[in-house]
């Protein structure tokens, strides 16, 4: 089937205290953004859309030199921005492949398990079993409930659509005024099914400064 990713880059990444957008700081001397594309070419995704933050597309041009990527502008929050890639999506593309920037260490095998769960259920998501007892808190700080951690994932990129799912997922969400912060909870709240698909710790998404060292360590031992 025809698959193109869809780059969520267009996040300033202010919790990471840089002059430059999250997706173009550096990892061992190479912006985050070409390491995430570089396991997108390893699967054999060379295609699709980069969202950019709006004012910043000759910075990414230029970093992006040589990639066939269509940079779009992105919006307010990680949703608009999604849905304006989606937008932007060649046509005859069946399959997309909807991955955040901040994940530079995904696997090729979780980027092929992902696109195989979507072709088959029409739409799979990355995730990991949670290794934390979850805890649901009031507007006070008092413990409401504390779910089965059994049943309990932590939610991960690529999440993986057939096109015209996501679509109308985005469509719906739009129309109905509903911010998620994924893209397969809008998938499901329209009830549509989400195969989740075995990640691993190592596809952590660099948010605060301690992790760009993490990630920085984990590259140095070899560990990605
Ligand atoms: O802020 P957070 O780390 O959760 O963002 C996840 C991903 O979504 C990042 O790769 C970021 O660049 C992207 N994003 C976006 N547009 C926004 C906000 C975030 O593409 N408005």
């Amino acid at each position: 089937m025809n698959t193109q990713f869809l780059i969520a880059a267009a996040g300033l990444g202010e919790r990471l205290g840089r002059e430059e957008p999250k997706a173009l700081v550096p990892l061992l001397g190479r912006p985050m953004l070409l390491h995430t594309l570089d396991r997108f070419r390893e699967a054999g995704l060379d295609h699709g859309v980069v969202l950019v933050p709006p004012g910043r597309e000759e910075t990414f041009s230029a970093a992006l030199a040589g990639r066939d990527v269509r940079l779009t502008n992105g919006g307010a929050t990680r949703q608009e921005s999604v849905r304006n890639g989606l937008n932007a999506l060649e046509d005859g593309t069946e399959v997309v492949a909807i991955h955040d920037a901040a994940r530079p260490f995904v696997s090729v095998a979780a980027i092929r398990a992902s696109i195989a769960a979507a072709a088959e259920h029409g739409a799979a998501t990355v995730a990991i079993p949670s290794v934390d007892t979850i805890l649901e808190g009031d507007e006070a700080a008092f413990l409401r409930a504390t779910p089965d951690r059994r049943r309990l994932w932590a939610c991960q990129t690529p999440q993986t659509f057939r096109v015209e799912v996501i679509r109308e997922a985005h469509h719906r969400a739009t129309r109905e005024g509903f911010q998620g912060t994924d893209d397969a909870s809008l998938v499901r709240r329209m009830g549509g099914r989400v195969k989740l698909v075995m990640g691993s710790r190592h596809n952590m998404k660099i948010t605060l400064p301690e992790d760009l060292r993490i990630a920085e360590l984990m590259m140095r031992e070899g560990l990605t």
